[in-house]
């Protein structure tokens, strides 16, 4: 009975663009306006950090070799990304993913991942929001590229301020000893691809990455939906 009120209650319920959340056709995952402003990261792109060349932020050693993403943290991907994790937007994850198993092919196509793995929220976190945004995104790629998606991997043992309401000086420390492997065995000798919502100074994806290279990871490289652009004096 729930599952067919369930069905009904989605027949009934209007599609929605999955940036600007305007009612747009059935088929449709955007509307023409936000697909012809999503600000994208095209031409020359740096690898390590995943910005275009003149918005490289590598700054020293990383604990992972690559890092990926579709947009820059702006405008419609903003916007998007806000309701997607504040405003219960679950639905746009669909859209998400399709953009980043993009990215995965275009950039990592010849790289054999062993399994994806989300970087990972407290139970309390995902409680209080009610439901793991970065698990549904990780969960999404991984049906996407047609990858393993684990979740034992790793865990985030205490809360933590949000990266991106903090100064570059105290974000690292702000994450030290956030993460442990929860399973060893699994990561010893295995390519890892690390995925996450948004990355602002990659310093999230370098404390799992390192818990991951610390256990024996042979591998690490990183996917995000969004980067924010460097900001020089940030740096
Ligand atoms: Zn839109
Ligand atoms: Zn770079």
């Amino acid at each position: 009975m729930i599952r067919i009120l369930k069905a009904l209650a989605k027949a009934f319920t209007p599609q929605r663009c999955a940036y600007c959340d305007d009612v747009i056709f059935p088929q449709d995952l955007m509307c023409e306006e936000c697909a012809a402003s999503l600000p994208r990261i095209e031409g020359e792109i740096c690898t390590r950090c995943g910005r275009e060349k003149d918005e490289c932020s590598c700054d020293g050693e990383k604990y992972y070799s690559m890092l990926a993403a579709p947009f820059y943290y702006e405008g419609v991907v903003r916007k998007g990304l806000h309701i997607f994790k504040f405003r219960h937007g679950q639905q746009n994850s669909g859209a998400y993913c399709l953009e980043m198993a993009e990215t995965f092919s275009e950039r990592f196509a010849a790289e054999d991942f062993d399994y994806i793995v989300g970087v990972p929220m407290t139970k309390k976190s995902i409680r209080k929001r009610g439901y793991n945004q970065v698990r549904l995104l990780a969960k999404g790629l991984s049906e996407c590229v047609n990858i393993p998606y684990r979740e034992d991997v790793l865990i985030k043992l205490y809360e933590t301020r949000p990266q991106h309401g903090i100064s570059y000086l105290f974000r690292k420390g702000n994450l030290t000893g956030v993460f442990d492997v929860g399973n060893s065995d699994a990561v010893r000798g295995k390519k890892i691809l690390l995925c996450d919502d948004i990355s602002t100074s990659g310093e999230t994806f370098n404390e799992c990455a390192k818990m991951l290279w610390l256990n024996g990871a042979e591998k690490v490289c990183c996917i995000c939906l969004a980067l924010t652009k460097s900001k020089k004096k940030d740096k």
